[in-house]
């Protein structure tokens, strides 16, 4: 076990070359009061939320990206309140992606359950059709971005809620292929990818079961073919922090803890805004 940050640095990650030490790969974010470069667009990240967002201070920025858990069940009224705290802040661009908690946004999801006499979530089993049918078009003060993609300030953002099968939650898929399709429709040449879970071995690591539980289909993704400039995600709420490979900054933007506390400030990212813009 590695002794320099605990991290559980004994497992071997698919596309490294050497057995390097996790901490190695942590970044620091930009501080909430460091100016802007000239020529930049400064990225505001947060995610997992969790219809919590009273407390949290949103620092100055031009593009807000939520990457999902923005409610507890993806309820109708959770997602007009989110949709109100949206509306008040003064980003530019506010790119929102579900997560496996907007479970009213998984229409496959929700036809399964209706069938069912689901106890696990008896307020959204209670829910009339007409009430979740059109949920997305509540988002009114954000783009939301579900398998598809936005281009602002010149920057190619893709977002996707899926994640790996855990407990029967929205956006659920098994490793390996289903989840493989998924990201294959993820176009070349993205800029900036939002996912609400994790890759392999950045900022996915689950202290309580000593596993990393990033998915290693969109960690092959991400480092062989898309190579983004930037990754933000959420998902695992303890990986909450930065990391780099040299080519790809990866942020684990969640606000809330393991215990639902939202005590993690947003990431500040700064890129070079592209020159044709
Ligand atoms: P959420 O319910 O908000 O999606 O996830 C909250 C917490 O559940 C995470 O911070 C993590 O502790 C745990 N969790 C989520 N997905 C997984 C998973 O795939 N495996 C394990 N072991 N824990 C997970
Ligand atoms: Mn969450
Ligand atoms: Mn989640």
């Amino acid at each position: 076990m590695c002794i320099v940050c605990c991290m559980g640095c004994h497992a071997e990650f698919p596309n490294w070359n050497s057995r390097q030490c996790m901490a190695e790969y942590r970044v620091d974010p930009v501080p909430h009061d460091a100016p802007k470069p000239p020529g930049y667009t400064r990225f505001v990240c947060i995610s997992d939320t969790h219809s919590r967002t009273d407390p949290i201070q949103m620092p100055y920025g031009d593009v807000l990206i939520h990457a999902g858990d923005f409610t507890e069940l993806g309820l109708p009224s959770e997602v007009k309140k989110f949709n109100e705290w949206l509306g008040s802040l003064p980003y530019e661009y506010k790119i929102v992606i579900a997560g496996n908690h907007e479970l009213t946004f998984d229409q496959e999801f929700m036809a399964d359950l209706i069938k069912q006499d689901f106890y696990y979530f008896p307020s959204v089993s209670k829910l009339k059709p007409e009430s979740y049918e059109n949920v997305q078009s509540l988002l009114t003060n954000c783009i939301y971005l579900q398998d598809s993609e936005v281009t602002v300030r010149g920057f190619r953002i893709y977002g996707s809620p899926w994640q790996p099968w855990f407990y029967g939650w929205g956006f659920n898929l098994p490793r390996g292929q289903a989840l493989l399709e998924k990201w294959n429709l993820i176009p070349d040449g993205i800029d900036i990818l939002i996912t609400h879970g994790p890759p392999l071995g950045f900022l996915d690591w689950v202290p309580k079961k000593m596993q990393r539980v990033g998915c290693v289909e969109l960690l092959n993704t991400v480092q062989r073919r898309i190579q983004p400039r930037l990754h933000v995600f959420g998902h695992i709420h303890e990986g909450y922090g930065v990391m780099a490979d040299g080519t790809t900054t990866y942020v684990n933007a969640s606000v809330c803890t393991v215990n639902y506390q939202p005590l993690n400030p947003p990431i500040v990212i700064d890129l070079p805004t592209p020159r044709n813009t």
